[in-house]
């Protein structure tokens, strides 16, 4: 055998199209053409077995076909008419003043940020372009393309990595195999930023020993909205360092700071970059999703200092008050924590960012343990607004951060929530959003309204969509055996794996522990029962990727995978390697049930769940994250939680026997209850119910409304007001800051008093007065808030359920105020006192509260 000829270095040559289709270029860069049907139908029309060989990726479609098809298609009138039409719709999507742009024009409006810098790492637009691990990722792909429908003007800011995350393909005996396959930039949709000459432009950021690393920008165009992603694979760097973005989440703490550090400082060069180049306006605002983007902040502050000659502590103000933190995980091993050495390492010097203390950089991620840096707590602290991403998500941030605003009450911790959304044009079927009244689904602003359609015609559809899920499981099913080295011959009974019939439940996610894989096989007998049971059988479709660094994880994937290979079930149940946004599509599609069993409360927010719900599917899951506000007792089920058993293996055992009993009991009699018609009425008011009342509320637009009207417009009000008459307001901030700091240990409340006014015995709602003389250490009144506070007392004395009221100076200088009696019972007052300033969002702000006695 002659040894194969091996190429150098493999490149990419784009296709040249035939000037009248050149407007097929444009259709297939922008990332519109991801949830756009009209788009992907004319790229099938091209040639619809090549699309499909393309795995519906256009740009791998206009390389495949051949010159003189493309040739024919530029002389074929009908064609280009469609094509025209295509194109003139694009650019009337990206020119039209939408739901954005009609804000502005509110008189009200005028502070809304002209752009907002959105960086995170890792982006999920499409499998086209493979730059994401999971939820985090699709979700930022998400936020980018609701936030294009909505035309809010984000500038999205990434890492590229050369082989994304890592393909998965399973070993004979059922291992997880990871692959990196390299990707070639220049056949994914990007466009590279370059000088007026040709030449990349290019981000230094400095690293210690006198080392500059490198990265040119790729710019992605998702609808309206511009990605910029940093790649660091350029030939004028140290061969290591060409090597920082070569995988998402891949190396070890050192990898990962510099990964960070480009992300972060790097970004905020490319996005200053991408302004001045393309005229656009520099972002007003800027939202770090999830800590690992925490070091813009610093890069800003520097800029400051360097730029505007502003002192730490005013560039600090001015930066927070513009930026917008967004927490994905109550995890504890979720978050991002880097020995101090290291941070020391590349922030220490002057090198990386000029003027910029290392001492100031280390107090801003101090933590519980001193020799830690702690990328969440830098978040909280760089940024005057933060949130979690679902309600309950809220609540445990609060408490879980709630050391950082000591001597607050949880309820004060100033971490809001904006609960996740999907982008409906993406993870809706093509069929289910015609029945919802498609356009709508554009901008999410309007109600979802069904089109009067029979109970029997939604159950044909939900049967189609099974149907090709089943089709895709009996794919997918043979290439993963031929992979694992069986051979075609034996593979005969994977052309009847899985029943288009049958009741299927979907499980599909990342596998860290806390999401509990195999719970499902806690008792395997009577998984087995359920998925054999002679008249309502159950079938179950798996998939997930572990972290490559994670062999429990991998030890999970296979204890599936055992249990499924066994000859009795392997019709029944299937784990499907390497979960993307390409088959995920399919199980959302086509699953009957969607399940979700979480340690709660350890799931931020989860978001398959909602896209199975988009396309009728019932959800069947813990009460965590988002199903625990959704969850209405009649749009799926909620598994009992056994919230208070400590001893995790029988928190476990109740948790699965709830699991199967409620399969057993509820879903599958139901789902098998059928009418004269085949058509199981019960089940389908249960999925009517579902896309009826939530489908409006989990939408992505909603979500980045939420965004817009509680975060970015105040965040954009506040940092217009820090900038006005050259940072006087990020100076005067400064300035109460440090006094507040230098008084405020001796402020106290010298005493108080509390007394009920006219009658003897008060009833609740009655009037009470309180009183109290404070010294205030040579702050003046206007400088604080003194409160007074009444509440329910515990025998501990602790206070509950209080009320707030702020307190007026009165004649002789003490504090007075007047207010109902909230409770009846037992009750108890105190005062406090906070700082207060018009430049703070909240009074807990600052963290510094001084209360009574
Ligand atoms: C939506 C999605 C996820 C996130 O799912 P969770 O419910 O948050 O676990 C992960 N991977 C892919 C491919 C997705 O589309």
């Amino acid at each position: 055998m002659s040894p194969a000829v091996r190429a150098l270095r493999r490149f990419t040559v784009r296709a040249s199209l035939p000037e009248p289709l050149s407007a097929l270029g444009q259709l297939a860069t922008n990332l519109r053409w991801t949830w756009h049907p009209p788009t992907q139908e004319l790229f099938a029309a091209v040639d619809a077995q090549a699309w499909e060989q393309a795995g519906n990726d256009p740009l791998r479609l206009l390389r495949d076909v051949p010159a003189a098809h493309l040739e024919r298609l530029a002389a074929d009138e009908s064609f280009l008419t469609r094509t025209r039409a295509v194109a003139e719709d694009l650019n009337r999507y990206l020119t039209e003043p939408r739901w954005y742009q009609r804000r502005q024009q509110d008189a009200d409006q005028t502070r809304l940020p002209a752009s907002i810098g959105y960086f995170s790492m890792e982006f999920g637009v499409t499998e086209a372009l493979p730059n994401y691990s999971g939820g985090l990722g699709v979700l930022a792909g998400d936020h980018l393309k609701a936030a294009s429908d909505l035309g809010v003007p984000l500038i999205g800011v990434g890492l590229l990595y050369r082989s994304g995350y890592f393909r998965q393909s399973l070993s004979l005996d059922g291992w997880q195999v990871e692959h990196y396959p390299v990707l070639d930039p220049r056949g994914l949709p990007l466009e590279l930023l370059t000088e007026p000459s040709g030449a990349p432009i290019l981000v230094h950021v400095a690293l210690p020993g006198g080392r500059v690393l490198r990265a040119r920008i790729w710019k992605a165009q998702v609808g309206r909205v511009p990605l910029l992603l940093l790649d660091s694979n350029v030939e004028d760097n140290d061969p290591d360092l060409r090597g920082v973005t070569d995988r998402l989440y891949g190396g070890d703490q050192d990898h990962r700071i510099q990964q960070e550090i480009l992300a972060g400082i790097g970004g905020v060069r490319a996005v200053r970059v991408y302004c001045e180049l393309t005229g656009t306006a520099q972002p007003g605002v800027f939202h770090t999703n999830e800590g690992h983007a925490g070091f813009l902040g610093l890069e800003r502050i520097r800029e400051l200092i360097t730029g505007d000659g502003l002192d730490f502590d005013e560039a600090l103000a001015a930066v927070r008050a513009g930026t917008v933190f967004t927490t994905h995980t109550p995890v504890p091993a979720g978050i991002d924590r880097f020995p101090v050495d290291l941070v020391q390492h590349y922030f220490g010097g002057e090198q990386l960012l000029p003027g910029v203390p290392i001492q100031r950089v280390l107090a801003l991620g101090a933590e519980e343990n001193p020799g830690l840096f702690n990328m969440a707590h830098m978040g909280l602290r760089l940024a005057q607004r933060a949130n979690g991403v679902s309600r309950l998500h809220g609540e445990v941030s609060r408490g879980m951060f709630g050391g950082l605003w000591q001597g607050f009450d949880a309820r004060e911790v100033p971490i809001g929530s904006v609960t996740n959304g999907v982008h409906g044009p993406t993870w809706a079927a093509g069929e289910m959003s015609k029945l919802l009244g498609g356009s709508e689904a554009d901008t999410g602003t309007g109600p979802l309204t069904f089109e009067p359609v029979t109970d029997s015609l939604l159950w044909e559809l939900r049967c189609g969509l099974r149907g090709k899920l089943v089709d895709e499981v009996r794919r997918r099913v043979r290439v993963a055996w031929l992979q694992r080295g069986a051979s075609a011959l034996e593979l005969g009974w994977t052309d009847s794996v899985f029943d288009p019939d049958v009741l299927t439940v979907g499980f599909a996610r990342r596998v860290p522990t806390y999401k509990r894989l195999t719970l499902m096989l806690r008792d395997p007998e009577r998984l087995r029962a359920l998925l054999l049971h002679p008249e309502r059988p159950v079938q179950l479709v798996v998939a997930g990727k572990s972290h490559p660094a994670d062999d429990g994880g991998k030890a999970l994937i296979q204890q599936i995978v055992r249990f499924a290979d066994d000859a009795g079930v392997r019709h029944r149940i299937v784990f499907l390697p390497d979960y993307d946004m390409s088959m995920a599509r399919y199980l959302y599609w086509g699953c009957d049930v969607w399940l979700n069993n979480p340690m709660r409360p350890l799931e931020a927010c989860g978001t398959s769940g909602m896209k199975a719900a988009l396309n009728g599917g019932l959800n069947l899951s813990i009460r965590d994250g988002w199903w625990d506000e959704f969850y209405d007792g009649s749009n799926g089920w909620a598994i009992p939680t056994a919230d208070g058993v400590a001893d995790p293996n029988r928190r476990d055992d109740l948790e699965a026997a709830a699991l199967y009993e409620l399969l057993n009991q509820q879903v599958a009699p139901l789902f098998y209850d059928r009418g004269a018609d085949g058509v199981p009425t019960r089940w389908m008011a249960m999925v009517r119910h579902t896309l009826a009342s939530m489908g409006p509320n989990l939408q992505a637009s909603r979500m980045v409304r939420e965004y817009v009207e509680n975060y970015y417009a105040p965040a954009g009000r506040s940092a217009g007001s820090v900038r006005e008459n050259s940072f006087q307001g990020a100076k005067e901030l400064a300035v109460y800051r440090a006094r507040i700091r230098a008084a405020w240990n001796r402020v106290h409340v010298v005493d108080t008093d509390m007394s009920v006014n006219g009658a003897q015995a008060p009833v609740v709602g009655h009037p009470v007065t309180v009183r109290a003389r404070v010294d205030l250490n040579g702050l003046t009144p206007a400088d604080v808030d003194v409160q007074a506070v009444i509440g329910r007392v515990a025998d501990s004395g602790e206070l509950s359920e209080v009320v707030t009221e702020s307190m007026r100076v009165d004649g002789d200088g003490s504090y007075v105020a007047e207010m109902p009696l909230p409770h009846v019972g037992s009750v108890g007052y105190t005062v406090r006192v906070l700082p207060k300033h018009e430049l703070l969002a909240t009074p807990a702000e600052l963290g510094r509260v001084i209360l009574a006695g």
